[in-house]
């Protein structure tokens, strides 16, 4: 068995159901605040890991009834303990290997945020942005969350997703069921990774911002039983869930 291979079956034990390796040639062109090498600069391999959502507890998220469960289990549990648990117990096995490594928070997004987790997963082969501005992968839409690892180990690297996995301009289901109206149905955002064109709604942050954590505009349009149910900090995520892709569909 391969270094590689050491970490991917370390990862998928622990919990994880994707995983990808990019090597930190992919990053050249990065801005360079967000480039993993300004965390780590002896990078040579970035981690992308994931775990999918349970579709149960998107259930009553999509139904408006109840938001514990996916504020629980899909955001909070899942990025702040289940990914970052994985993700230091990789980095634990590839020091004990010699190697450096860095874990990057799974909750950390956004203009604070070094790394974006959505990036370096579609970097390593394991995602594709999708309209929403969600990284897809094949398996579970987009339906998962994700953690990165930086190290100084030199890692096989995974071929990058070649096809589109979103029905740009014949779907925006997101764009229907998003409540803040953040996602834009007309505007897009392009750039590069590594080379690949990415194509992506221009999303309204602070809209979504303000509606994910529970106020504002967007849940003025819901009706009273879910000003109740749906508390501060109640974390939307209708974009992901009203995604019809990926092939996994327990019955
Ligand atoms: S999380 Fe909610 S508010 Fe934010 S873009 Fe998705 S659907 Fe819209
Ligand atoms: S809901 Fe449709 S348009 Fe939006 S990301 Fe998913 S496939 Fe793309």
């Amino acid at each position: 068995m391969s270094l590689t291979n050491d970490v991917k079956s370390l990862a998928l034990e622990l919990g994880a159901d994707l995983v990808g390796v990019a090597p930190i040639e992919r990053f050249e062109g990065a801005p360079e605040f967000y480039h993993p090498q300004g965390l780590l600069p002896q990078t040579k391999s970035v981690i992308s890991i994931a775990i999918r959502h349970l579709h149960g507890l998107l259930v009553p998220q999509k139904n408006w009834v109840e938001n514990f469960p996916y504020q629980t289990y899909g955001y909070g549990w899942l990025s702040h303990i289940r990914l970052n648990s994985v993700a230091f117990e990789v980095s634990r096995f590839l020091e004990d290997q010699g190697y450096i490594t860095c874990p990057y928070p799974s909750f950390c997004q956004g203009a604070g945020a070094a790394i974006s987790n959505r990036h370096v997963a579609v970097a390593a082969g394991v995602a594709k942005f999708g309209w929403h501005n969600l990284a897809m992968t094949p398996k579970f839409g987009s339906k998962q969350r994700y953690v990165t690892v930086l190290t100084t180990a030199e890692l096989e690297a995974d071929p990058m997703i070649e096809d589109e996995l979103c029905d740009f301009e014949e779907c925006f289901k997101c764009v229907d069921a998003c409540p803040a109206d953040a996602i834009s149905r007309d505007e897009a955002v392009t750039f590069e990774i590594a080379g690949q064109p990415v194509r992506m709604a221009k999303l309204d942050k602070g809209k979504c911002g303000t509606c994910h954590g529970g106020r504002g505009e967007g849940f003025k349009r819901i009706e009273s039983r879910i000003h109740v149910t749906f508390t501060g900090g109640g974390h939307c995520g209708m974009c992901l869930i009203h995604c019809p892709k990926g092939t996994y569909a327990p019955r």
